[in-house]
């Protein structure tokens, strides 16, 4: 019998997106050697290789079928895609999963002393980024005719030395922009993290296991926000209470030894339970309430 074939997956080699990247599939039960400066880490307990290379080539891998999965933010997935579909390529990875971390926003950003007044201020201007088809889609959207500046890196500074007028770049906390004295004036796109596998048919016992980590993904994903509640409860107050738990469907209700009007209610809740949440249950009659981490789900 051949071996398990192994499966391919690119994630970003040192950036924003490594350490959370690393996270999830240990998380997923990934266990692999990796040595120092090493482009690979070696699944020990899956048929599963990490490959860890630059962003911006992990659609490319995908593309080209030399990694089955990748993950990379959705930014440089649209940038790629807009660009292949412009030679008349047609992208060959499919977005699977959106997962929780790399947020940020591709917005654009005047100098302080700009008087910006909407997209209509852009109109033949000068404007630096490092995401060119992103960029022209949305002026194109916007009706506005302005220069595209391709830069690899540092846009920011780029109105400082006379390269733009005006910047497009990915922004998480606004600091960055500040301290270029910059001001963000338009949200081009919104960006997280995504997985993208490629749509070529993979061998059937590469896609067991491709579809085994998908799950665990999403069980990953799932568990992160939810909480697992328990409470007493009189059963008068059953719908109530029911309907004050945050993203639960079906609550499981127990009973309680010595008492038919007081019930014990068990449920998952797949949002953030909030201390407003319980101090709402209290008030609807909920007494002994629990909030329990929830350490793995397997929907
Ligand atoms: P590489 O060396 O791999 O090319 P890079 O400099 O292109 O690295 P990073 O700055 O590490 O990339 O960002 C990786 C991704 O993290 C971005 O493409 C984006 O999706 C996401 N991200 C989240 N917040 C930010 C932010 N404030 N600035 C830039 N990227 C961010
Ligand atoms: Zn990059």
């Amino acid at each position: 019998m051949d071996p398990t074939p192994r499966i391919k997956l690119a994630i970003q080699k040192s950036g924003r997106l490594t350490d959370n990247s690393l996270d999830l599939l240990a998380r997923c039960g990934l266990k692999y050697s990796r040595a120092r400066d090493q482009l690979l880490c070696f699944g020990e307990n899956m048929p599963l290789d990490v490959l860890l290379v630059r962003d911006d080539d992990i659609p490319d891998l995908v593309q080209e079928d030399v990694c089955e999965l990748g993950i990379v933010g959705l930014n440089v997935v649209e940038e790629k895609r807009l660009g292949l579909a412009a030679r008349g390529t047609t992208p060959l990875f499919e977005q699977v999963m959106t997962l929780d971390y790399g947020r940020c926003r591709m917005s654009i950003a005047v100098p302080e002393e700009f008087a910006y007044s909407g997209p209509a201020s852009l109109e033949g201007l000068r404007i630096a980024t490092t995401y060119p088809n992103i960029l022209a889609r949305w002026l194109a959207g916007q009706g506005v005719r302005a220069g595209v500046v391709t830069l690899s890196g540092a846009v920011e500074i780029a109105p400082r030395l006379g390269r733009a007028d005006v910047i497009c770049d990915l922004v998480s906390t606004g600091s960055t922009l500040a301290a270029n004295h910059l001001t963000e004036v338009e949200t081009v796109m919104e960006s997280q993290a995504v997985l993208i596998r490629t749509p070529v048919p993979v061998a059937a016992g590469k896609q067991d296991w491709m579809d085994k980590l998908l799950k665990r993904m999403d069980g990953v994903q799932q568990v992160k926000e939810s909480k697992y509640i328990m409470l007493h409860a009189p059963r008068s107050a059953l719908p109530q209470i029911a309907g004050l738990l945050p993203g639960s469907e079906h609550p499981t209700i127990v009973p309680l030894e010595g008492t038919d009007e007081k019930v014990a209610v068990h449920a998952v809740c797949r949002e953030n339970v909030f201390w407003e949440t319980l101090e709402r249950l209290k008030a609807a009659g909920a007494s002994a309430i629990l909030v329990l981490p929830v350490e793995k789900m397997l929907p």
